[in-house]
Formats: C-alpha cells, sequence, structure tokens
C-alpha cells in the first residue's frame, strides 16, 4: 500500500518544471490502444493512495525537477521517429505538475506528436480542462471499491458530456463488488455514449501469474449483465510478467 505523497515541487510560471519518473519505448498493454508502440512519459508524484497502486516507484517526488524542454529533448531522443506519446504517472493532473503539462502538450502538439493522457478520473473536469482540451485521449479511471479509492458519478458524467470523441474508461476489477459498482454507473449513465468504451481490467493479486478464473468470471458477470463492457487483459503482463513496470 502506498503512503501520502509530499508534493514538493516548486514551479515558476515563466519556466514550467515537470516531475519527471522516466521516459521509455512502450506498446501500450491495455484499453482500445492496445498494441499501438508508444514514447511513455512516466511523471512522479501522486497523492490519490490506491491500495492497489501498480506504480508505486513513481508516488514520491525525489527527483529534482526539470524544465519542459529538456523533457521534449529527452522524448525525442529516447523516441526517434516515433510521434505518439503517452503521459502517466504517478499523477500528470496533479495540481503541482500542471503548468508543465500544459507546457509540454503544447510543445508535443506543435511538432505533430499524438498525447495519450493516462488519468485517475478523480480531477474534476474543470481543473483539469486545459489538459484534456490539449490532447488527442483521453483515458481515464474509474475507480472500485477494492482499491480503496471510489470514482464519481458526476465526474463521469462529466467527462461523457465533453470529451466523449476521444475517450475510454477503464476500471480495475478484483471481485464481483467492483463489477456491480461499475455496472451501477453505468446504468446511471444510461444512454451510454456508444463510441465510448468502457475497459474492465482483471485485477492481479501480488505473485498472481495470470489470473484465470478471475478473467472468467467477468466474462460472465458481463454476459449476464448486458455485455456493456469491453474485458481485456494487460497484454504487458502476459508477456513480460506482472512485476515489470517499464514496458
Ligand atoms: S492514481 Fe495511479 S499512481 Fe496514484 S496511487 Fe492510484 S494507481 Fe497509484
Amino acid at each position: 500500500m502506498s503512503t501520502s505523497t509530499p508534493l514538493t515541487l516548486s514551479v515558476s510560471n515563466a519556466s514550467p518544471l515537470l516531475a519527471l519518473n522516466k521516459i521509455y519505448l512502450a506498446t501500450e498493454g491495455e484499453g482500445i490502444n492496445l498494441g499501438l508502440p508508444e514514447i511513455l512519459v512516466r511523471l512522479q508524484g501522486c497523492a490519490i493512495n490506491c491500495r492497489y497502486c501498480d506504480t508505486p516507484a513513481a508516488l514520491h517526488i525525489k527527483r529534482p525537477a526539470l524544465p519542459v524542454k529538456d523533457v521534449l529533448g529527452q522524448i525525442k531522443t529516447i523516441g526517434k521517429g516515433l510521434r505518439r506519446v503517452s503521459l502517466t504517472g504517478g499523477d500528470p493532473l496533479a495540481k503541482i505538475q500542471r503548468p508543465g503539462v500544459i507546457a509540454l502538450c503544447h510543445l508535443l502538439k506543435e511538432q505533430g506528436y499524438r498525447i495519450n493522457l493516462e488519468a485517475h478520473g478523480l480531477t474534476p473536469v474543470e481543473e483539469a480542462q486545459e489538459v484534456y482540451d490539449v490532447v488527442d485521449f483521453i483515458s481515464a479511471d474509474f475507480k472500485t471499491p477494492s482499491g480503496g479509492k471510489v470514482g464519481q458519478i458526476d465526474l463521469l458524467r462529466s467527462l461523457l458530456a465533453k470529451y466523449p470523441h476521444k475517450l475510454q474508461i477503464k476500471s480495475v476489477i478484483m471481485d464481483e463488488k467492483d463489477f456491480n459498482f461499475v455496472l451501477a454507473a453505468y446504468r446511471a449513465c444510461s444512454p451510454w455514449p456508444l463510441n465510448v468504451s468502457w475497459i474492465l481490467t482483471p485485477a492481479y493479486n501480488l505473485g498472481e501469474a495470470l489470473p484465470q478464473k478471475r478473467i472468467e468470471q467477468i466474462y460472465r458477470w458481463n454476459y449476464l449483465s448486458g455485455g456493456n463492457f469491453r474485458v481485456i487483459v494487460q497484454q504487458h503482463k502476459l508477456v513480460f510478467g506482472p512485476q515489470r513496470d517499464d514496458v
């Protein structure tokens, strides 16, 4: 379990900084963009404190922040010809990071990059709007009870109303309580926009190689409740094993 994050990054409006965890080449392992190559930009720092955080190494800001132009330089060097960036964390929408994220997104767009944002879905939409408006795609979590934090229907409705043309919702499912929680939220947002996918990601317990039984149960709950969700197992865990976090 993670502990709360001391966000100590200082930011100058004139020269935005970013607390960077790491940048690396990856193949998208989740959701509707599964299999697409990308330059994964993982930022540092998150105060959400989910029970089963899958990126504990990115929770705390430990390294000196970098000017946005240096982060862009790293993206170009590491990405070579690739023009698809996935911004994730930690929390890329943390208030302390937002000026740097906005500046980086504008620079990337000027240079022809497509940007995918991985968001935890708990930031009020009006606070994150400047980032949401500039990115090409928003992948927002709707958190489930087993993780200790839960998604909020009003935030989900706001995202669906404002960004249905570039949005997917993702939820980690550990058990039937999680499934029923997302099903109730789905029904509360009826009619659901046809072009927005809601992805269910089967959870892994610590040390679990493949949660086959849980996957089968989720398939079944989905069949029996109207088949509203897309169930997608994280491909990177199948390929590299559940412990790797840099793929
Ligand atoms: S929002 Fe993401 S990075 Fe933050 S604690 Fe939850 S899983 Fe970890």
